[in-house]
């Protein structure tokens, strides 16, 4: 190396990665056997919400299997009507006998203790119920209604989200804090007090909760604020005044780009930081659109960011003017599309295969660079160069595919060393 080469060298690698993970207590949500962990050390929960009417039980369960086949893993429907909490069984039933391996949470606003008292099925059926403080009347009436759901949630031994949202924050709190507020020597902006009045809200209804004799581990808080910087605000603040699990999400994030870059922004500040338990992506879908985008989404995030994998990432360029056609990108879209698709069988017969990271490359500058890094990668000509894209294995250069049939050819490749990789560690698992 040059001199002032050597001068520049570091003393010891620059850090990296997600900073310590915020110790909280450990919330078990269990079904049938089944149990999914939050907070406490576990990976970061990605659920999910339905869009359906809860009181027509097919809809509503097909919609909850494909978001889980998606990959969520926890799924809220809507109980607002006693129709609805009629049927919540009947969607339980219906995912057993599909084989639908997730738990539902009651989302549950204004009448949630009525109906979870009146309709105890419904209440059993749940594995978590929502429940918005901000939703449940005033004065007394509020604490006797929050009284009987902690305590429908205590009988069945079942966890709840207090999930406070600025949309429906408790009136007569924000009015105390707004008169306190003027009382400072400085008062506070409105929106700084607000942003206090979310975080107490949280904290007192949980030690409310359990006062009432919900034990500690059976509470996840939330405080969802629809603006980026308040989102992270508030959730810095909550999480340093409680060790309860937290739960994720921007709401009202909005639809397409906006909704995923504003969640994504907030959320991996706040991941980065060691912060949140369980997350939610709330995207406003397309008329006709998929639901289960924002599950795709949320795994995305987590997986970007190496605190999860989910499904082989693909790296692809994103094409200049040395490409001469879309064929790359239609490549990497196959591919894409491809893997997600394996995930379901893949995810059983092959472990360990959703870290696999895969490359399509569009030309010669990062090609064969960017595709040595990746498990398995290919390197298309660009304008100009020769019609053929070789193809890297574990770094190593090994055929170079030619003509017409380079997208099937290059799926056999990946579906082979799939199978080579992953199937083996499939076997030795198994012998062990
Ligand atoms: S790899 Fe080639 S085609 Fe892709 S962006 Fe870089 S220079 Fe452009």
């Amino acid at each position: 190396m040059q001199t002032d080469e050597t001068s520049l060298m570091s003393e010891q690698p620059y850090p990296m990665g997600p900073g310590v993970r915020r110790a909280t207590r450990q919330v078990r949500v269990s079904w049938l056997g089944h149990e999914v962990l939050v907070g406490g050390g576990a990976p970061v929960v990605v659920q999910s919400m339905t869009n359906t009417d809860t009181a027509n039980p097919i809809e509503t369960a097909i919609q909850v299997k494909a978001l889980a086949q998606a990959g969520s893993e926890m799924v809220r429907i809507t109980v607002n009507t006693p129709d609805a909490a009629k049927e919540v069984p009947a969607i339980r039933e219906q995912l057993d006998r599909m084989g639908v391996n997730v738990p539902l949470v009651g989302d549950f606003h204004y009448n949630g203790h009525k109906l979870l008292t009146q309709y105890p099925e419904c209440a059993q059926a749940l594995s978590k119920y929502r429940i918005n403080p901000g939703n449940m009347g005033g004065g007394k009436k509020r604490d006797d209604n929050f009284v009987q759901m902690i305590e429908v949630a205590c009988k069945y031994d079942k966890p709840v989200r207090i999930g406070v949202n600025w949309g429906s924050l408790d009136h007569e709190l924000m009015a105390r804090m707004m008169d306190e507020n003027n009382r400072r020597a400085t008062p506070w902006e409105a929106q700084a007090v607000m942003r206090d009045a979310l975080v107490i809200s949280a904290i007192s209804n949980a030690r409310r909760a359990e006062e009432i004799g919900l034990p500690g581990n059976r509470i996840i808080l939330s405080c969802k604020v629809s603006h980026v910087q308040d989102l992270i605000a508030v959730y810095r603040d909550l999480s340093a005044r409680c060790d309860y699990p937290l739960h994720l999400g921007l709401t009202e994030a909005g639809m397409g780009s906006k909704g995923i870059v504003a969640s994504t922004a907030a959320l991996s500040v706040l991941l980065q930081e060691g912060i949140g338990d369980t997350i939610r992506i709330s995207l406003t879908p397309e008329p006709g659109g998929d639901r289960a985008r924002e599950v795709i989404v949320a795994q995305e995030i987590l997986q970007s960011m190496g605190l999860r994998a989910f499904t082989p990432m693909v790296v692809a360029c994103p094409g200049c003017g040395r490409t001469s056609s879309t064929f790359f990108q239609e490549l990497a879209d196959s591919i894409q599309s491809y893997l997600r698709n394996q995930m379901p069988i893949w995810r059983a017969r092959y472990p360990g295969v959703e870290t696999m990271n895969v490359a399509v490359m569009g030309c010669v500058v990062n090609g064969p660079g960017e595709s040595r890094h990746a498990d398995i990668g290919i390197s298309l000509p660009g304008t100009g160069e020769v019609p053929s894209a070789p193809v890297f294995v574990d770094g190593e250069r090994t055929v170079t595919l030619k003509g017409d049939t380079i997208a099937e050819e290059f799926q056999a490749i990946v579906e082979d060393y799939v199978e080579r990789r992953y199937g083996l560690a499939a076997t030795s698992s198994e012998n062990k």
